[in-house]
This record gives C-alpha cells, sequence and structure tokens, in this order.
C-alpha cells in the first residue's frame, strides 16, 4: 500500500489567510482543494510538500453567481459534480456541464473542485508511476532526475496537460482571477498555461484560483468530446472543445481547443479561422478537421498509441462541429 507523507494540514477560512499562510511557508507549501490529484501525487512522492494550505474551508470560493446574460462566476472551490448539475450551466453553457460531468468518477467529481481541474498536474507515463517504478528508470526531470525519458535529447518536459475542462473553458472565452500576495488580478484562462510540462502553469505558487469568469452565453453553440479507453474513468487522451457563434446559418465566430495534446490545452487557431464566415457544410467541416489534424503532435507518453491519437484529432473535430451543425456522425452518414 502507498502512504502518504507527513505533512500539515492547516485550514484558512478567507482567501487573505490562505495567501498569508502561503506566503509564510514558501516552496514547502502548496494548496490543496479536493485533494483528488494532488494526495495521490503525494503517495507516489510526485510532490512532497511539508505544509497543504487547504481550500476547503473558505466559503467564498464555493457556489455560482450571476446569470447567462450577464455571464457566470464560478468560484473556484466549486465541486466538479455541482459545476455539472447546476440548472444555469447545464441550460446555457451544457458542454462545461458535460466536460466537468466527464471528469474521473462520481466519488472524485464529489471531491474534485473546478479550480483544481484547472490547475491539475500534467501527466506522462513515465511520471505517473510509484516512486519504486520511477526510481528503477532513474526518475526523469518532472521530479528527481536530468533527463526526458520521452525525449532524451530534448531539455524540456513534454508531459501532456490532461484537464477535462480547461480546453473547454478556455473554448468558451472564459477568465480566472487570481489571488495573490500582490493583490488580485483577472486573466484570459489562455494565458494561465505555458506549453511546459513541468511549469504548465504561468501563475506564481502563491496565487490561489479563486473564480472562473464565464462571459454571457450570446447563444453560442458549444460542444465537448473526449477520447479515453475506459468510458467509466480514464483521462482523457484527447478532447475537443469546440464554440461557435451563428448568424443564420453562417459561423460569425469559431473557437476550437484541443486538450491531450500538448503540455497545454492547444487552440486550433486555423481550423477555427476555416469556419468564420462560412456554413457548416460537411466539405468545410472537412477543411477545419485536416487543419486541426496537422499541427497535432502527440508524443508517446499517454495511453493508447500517438499515431492512432494523431489520427483521432481529425475524426474528433470533425464529429464535433458535425453534432454542432446538427449533421449526423461521419460513420452514420
Ligand atoms: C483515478 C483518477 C482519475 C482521474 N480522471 C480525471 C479525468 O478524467 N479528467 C480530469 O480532468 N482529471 C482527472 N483526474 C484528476 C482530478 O481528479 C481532477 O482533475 C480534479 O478536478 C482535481 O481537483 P481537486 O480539487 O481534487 O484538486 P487537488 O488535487 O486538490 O489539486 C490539484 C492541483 O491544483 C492545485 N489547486 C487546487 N485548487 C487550486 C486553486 N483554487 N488555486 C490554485 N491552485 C489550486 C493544487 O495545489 C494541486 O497542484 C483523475 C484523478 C484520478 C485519481
Ligand atoms: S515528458 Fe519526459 S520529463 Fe516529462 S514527465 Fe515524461 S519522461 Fe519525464
Amino acid at each position: 500500500m502507498m502512504r502518504l507523507p507527513e505533512f500539515s494540514y492547516l485550514a484558512p477560512v478567507s482567501v487573505g489567510d490562505a495567501v498569508k499562510l502561503m506566503a509564510d511557508h514558501g516552496p514547502e507549501a502548496m494548496f490543496v482543494a479536493g485533494g483528488t490529484d494532488l494526495y495521490p501525487n503525494m503517495k507516489r512522492r510526485q510532490f512532497e510538500p511539508k505544509v497543504l494550505v487547504g481550500l476547503r474551508g473558505i466559503k467564498e470560493l464555493a457556489g455560482v453567481r450571476g446569470d447567462h446574460r450577464a455571464g457566470l462566476t464560478i468560484g473556484a472551490g466549486t465541486t466538479l459534480a455541482a459545476t455539472s448539475r447546476h440548472a444555469e450551466i447545464a441550460a446555457h453553457y451544457p458542454a462545461l456541464a458535460a466536460a466537468a460531468g466527464l471528469v474521473s468518477t462520481p466519488q472524485l467529481r464529489a471531491m474534485g473542485t473546478l479550480g483544481g481541474n484547472v490547475c491539475v498536474d500534467t501527466r506522462c507515463n513515465y511520471y505517473n508511476q510509484s516512486h519504486q517504478w520511477r526510481k528503477a528508470v532513474n526518475f526523469c526531470m518532472k521530479k528527481d532526475g536530468t533527463i526526458c525519458l520521452v525525449a532524451p535529447g530534448s531539455s524540456r518536459c513534454w508531459a501532456v496537460s490532461s484537464s477535462d475542462t480547461a480546453p473547454m473553458l478556455w473554448s468558451l472565452g472564459a477568465s480566472v482571477r487570481l489571488a495573490g500576495p500582490t493583490g488580485e488580478r483577472v486573466v484570459p484562462i489562455a494565458a494561465l498555461y505555458q506549453d511546459d510540462g513541468i511549469q504548465y502553469l504561468t501563475k506564481q505558487p502563491g496565487d490561489i484560483v479563486t473564480e472562473i469568469v464565464l462571459p454571457p452565453a450570446d447563444g453560442a453553440r458549444s460542444i465537448y468530446l473526449k477520447l479515453r479507453r475506459r468510458g467509466s474513468f480514464d483521462f482523457p487522451v484527447l478532447g475537443v472543445a469546440a464554440t461557435l457563434h451563428l448568424e443564420g446559418d453562417t459561423v460569425r465566430q469559431a473557437r476550437i481547443v484541443l486538450g491531450a495534446v500538448a503540455s497545454l490545452p492547444r487552440e486550433a487557431v486555423e481550423a477555427a479561422h476555416l469556419l468564420v464566415g462560412e456554413r457548416l457544410t460537411p466539405e468545410v467541416i472537412g477543411r477545419a478537421a485536416d487543419a486541426a489534424y496537422r499541427p497535432a503532435k502527440p508524443l508517446d507518453n499517454t495511453d493508447l498509441t500517438h499515431p492512432y491519437r494523431k489520427k483521432m484529432v481529425r475524426v474528433y473535430v470533425a464529429r464535433a462541429l458535425r453534432r454542432l451543425a446538427g449533421l449526423p456522425d461521419e460513420a452514420e452518414a
């Protein structure tokens, strides 16, 4: 059995106190929300914080405010289960409700939070292993080692962004509110991520994600499709999030974001560009799916083979767009 290492658990009741506690303890402390990712990672010694600053007791972090006309504000401590079931989210941002409802298992969604999902660690077959396993292969640069075992000549880590909600929130044009030692700021969620498997977040470790801010729904159509081995609880090996604004039959605005293809959610800019000003015909959809597929370069470091995962980018982007257009899936056409 893998055991948790020893640590102290601090339980602030306000964001201000949490920020201060984190600043007081510096690099030996981490935030924990639902703990559904962090605790298993600590058992595998991927993280060894001496102090955990718990966010669960902070009431201001939980709950949903606003409406689809003005935009919604979701507290980062809101559980994934509550996010997926919330009436306003389910009615007006249904793809976000779907993405949150596809994370892991019901038990983990009852504990896991939206903020934790946005900040969740990147993944790799050579890293999400027990300490003994990683020791046997002399570790890798993400923790305790010096080289990348997937790409030994590389000076960076290629661990994969595997959050279900991050690509969906990005596609919807969401922002996040951060609170840290220097005060508060709101940044587009796209600016929260960078293409590095170790430093995958741009925020400082002492910054708390306090809120996720959704723009007005504005009649947008959106969808999230997830590819994984077992439909019951696996992480995504591909996520496709798409949001379209239409004027009649014509696409006025489009944003497609891929999950689990890089160390950050990857926006398929060219694919979206090809849709704008067009009707969603099978030909237009095919061209956009090709444009999303070409730049996708999954590596051999998650479940299922990487050539298959690359192929499925085209299939899933086409399927997502066909469903938004009300067309049958390709295999059924
Ligand atoms: C078996 C299993 C299957 C899983 N499947 C999926 C899946 O299919 N899809 C998926 O996306 N995830 C999956 N997960 C990962 C995890 O359960 C979810 O990502 C969950 O949403 C994490 O939220 P949490 O509140 O438990 O985060 P925690 O585990 O508490 O924290 C995760 C990270 O985020 C940081 N953090 C948490 N909240 C904040 C905040 N408000 N501000 C700043 N930093 C913060 C923590 O410091 C930590 O680094 C799975 C995990 C397991 C164990
Ligand atoms: S991509 Fe390389 S450095 Fe990163 S976790 Fe995997 S093996 Fe380690």
